[in-house]
C-alpha cells in the first residue's frame, strides 16, 4: 500500500467526503493496480469499488488489489448504482479529469448527491514517490541512457533528425523499455529554438547544436532527460549560452531541499539567465514532476505553488531559445532527499562531454 492511500483518506476527512470518484487512469493504477484504459474507482474509507466493462473483466480480476470489481454496461449508470449502494451523499471528483458531459450525466443520475470538485489537492496524490517507484524511474533512466549511448555514433552530419529519433526509440525498446515516454525531440540548428521541436526530416549539419529530449517508460514509470550536443568545435556564442544554461541548471539543483518553494527553485535558474540578459529567451517553467505520467505534480515554475517534499521526483530543465539562431536545454531528474536532492539522471551535461 502506497502513501497515496493515507493522502486520500486525509482528503476525505478534510473535505467531509463520503467518497472520491477516481477517474484519472494513472491515479487508478496507482491506487489499485489496474493498467487498462477504461474504468473508475470509487474510494471510501472502508470500501473501494473498481468498475469497468466486460472487455477488462479478466484483466481487472488479475491486476486489481484492495478493491472489489464490478462490471458495468453503461458507465455512468453503473457508477450511480454503486454510489447509491454505498449511501454516498458528498462525492469528490477530479475536476481536471471528468469531462463536462460525464459530470452532467452524473448529476442527472444522482440529483441528491453533492458533487465536490477536487482541484490542486488531488494533483499531489502521487507526488511523493515510494522507494519502489523511484527504482522504476531509475530503471527507466538507465534504459534511456544506454539507448542514448547506442545512438551517439549515428549523430553525424547529413543524418536526418527523424532517423536519430527513430533509432533512439528502437534502442530503448531493445533495451527493455515499454516505449518512449513521449515523441522524442531532436531539434538541430535553428530548429533548436523551438522548445518542442519534434524530430523532423531536416538533416543535421556540422557546427550545429542539437537538442535531444528523450525518455523511456518502464512498468508504467517514465524518465525524461535532455542533452544538447554540438557537432564539431563549438563557436564562442554556443559556448557562452551553453555554460549559462548549465550554470542555471546547477543553481536550481542546488536550491532543491525539503520545504523549499517551487517558485524559489524556478527562480534560482531563472535569475542566472535573466541576469545574463537572456531572460526573454527562457519562456517555460524550470521543471515538472514525473512518475506514472510524464508531467505531474509538482510544477516548478513562476506560476507553481507550494513547497517540495522528500520523495518527490521532478525535472530541472532550463533552456535558452533564440529565434534564428538555435537553442540549448539541459534536463535532469532529481529526487528530493532529507537534506537536498539526488540527481537521478547520470549522463554528463558538461559541454566538453557533449562535443561530437
Ligand atoms: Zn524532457
Ligand atoms: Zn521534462
Amino acid at each position: 500500500m502506497n502513501s497515496g492511500h493515507k493522502y486520500l483518506r486525509s482528503l476525505l476527512r478534510r473535505k467531509s467526503l463520503d467518497a472520491v470518484l477516481v477517474w484519472n487512469l494513472e491515479n487508478i493504477r496507482y491506487l489499485c493496480g489496474f493498467t487498462g484504459s477504461e474504468g473508475v474507482l470509487i474510494y471510501t474509507e472502508e470500501e473501494k469499488i473498481f468498475l469497468s466493462d466486460s472487455r477488462y473483466e479478466e484483466q481487472a480480476r488479475d491486476e486489481v488489489r484492495g478493491a472489489v470489481f464490478r462490471k458495468f454496461k453503461k458507465k455512468i449508470e453503473g457508477i450511480a448504482q454503486s454510489l447509491r449502494s454505498l449511501g454516498v451523499k458528498r462525492l469528490g471528483f477530479e475536476a481536471s479529469a471528468l469531462s463536462w458531459e460525464s459530470y452532467q450525466a452524473l448529476k442527472e443520475y444522482l440529483p441528491r448527491v453533492n458533487l465536490v470538485p477536487l482541484l490542486g489537492q488531488i494533483t499531489l496524490l502521487r507526488a511523493r514517490k515510494e522507494p519502489e517507484e523511484v527504482e522504476k524511474i531509475r530503471r527507466a533512466i538507465a534504459i534511456a541512457s544506454e539507448a542514448f549511448q547506442d545512438t551517439l555514433p549515428r549523430l553525424k552530419p547529413r543524418v536526418r533528425e527523424k532517423t536519430v529519433g527513430d533509432f533512439l526509440e528502437f534502442r530503448m525498446k531493445r533495451r527493455g523499455g515499454e516505449s518512449s515516454s513521449f515523441p522524442i525531440i531532436v531539434a538541430s540548428g535553428v530548429r533548436a529554438a523551438l522548445p518542442h521541436g519534434k524530430a523532423s526530416a531536416k538533416g543535421i549539419e556540422k557546427g550545429e547544436m542539437v537538442i535531444i529530449d528523450f525518455g523511456a517508460r518502464h512498468e508504467g514509470y517514465h524518465s525524461d532527460e535532455t542533452k544538447t550536443v554540438v557537432l564539431g568545435k563549438p563557436e564562442s556564442r554556443q559556448r557562452k549560452v551553453y555554460d549559462l544554461v548549465l550554470k542555471a541548471q546547477e543553481r536550481a539543483i542546488r536550491a532543491v531541499r525539503p520545504g523549499e518553494s517551487v517558485r524559489r527553485i524556478d527562480n534560482a535558474a531563472r535569475e542566472v539567465i535573466t541576469r545574463a540578459g537572456y531572460g526573454k529567451f527562457f519562456g517555460h517553467g524550470t521543471g515538472h514532476g514525473i512518475g506514472l505520467a510524464v508531467h505531474e505534480a509538482p510544477t516548478i515554475s513562476p506560476r507553481g505553488s507550494g513547497v517540495v517534499e522528500e520523495g518527490m521526483v521532478f525535472s530541472i530543465e532550463p533552456g535558452v531559445y533564440i529565434p534564428g539562431w538555435g537553442g540549448i536545454r539541459l534536463e535532469d531528474l532529481v529526487l528530493v532527499t532529507d537534506r537536498g536532492c539526488e540527481v537521478l539522471t547520470y549522463l554528463s551535461k558538461e559541454l566538453k562531454d557533449n562535443i561530437l
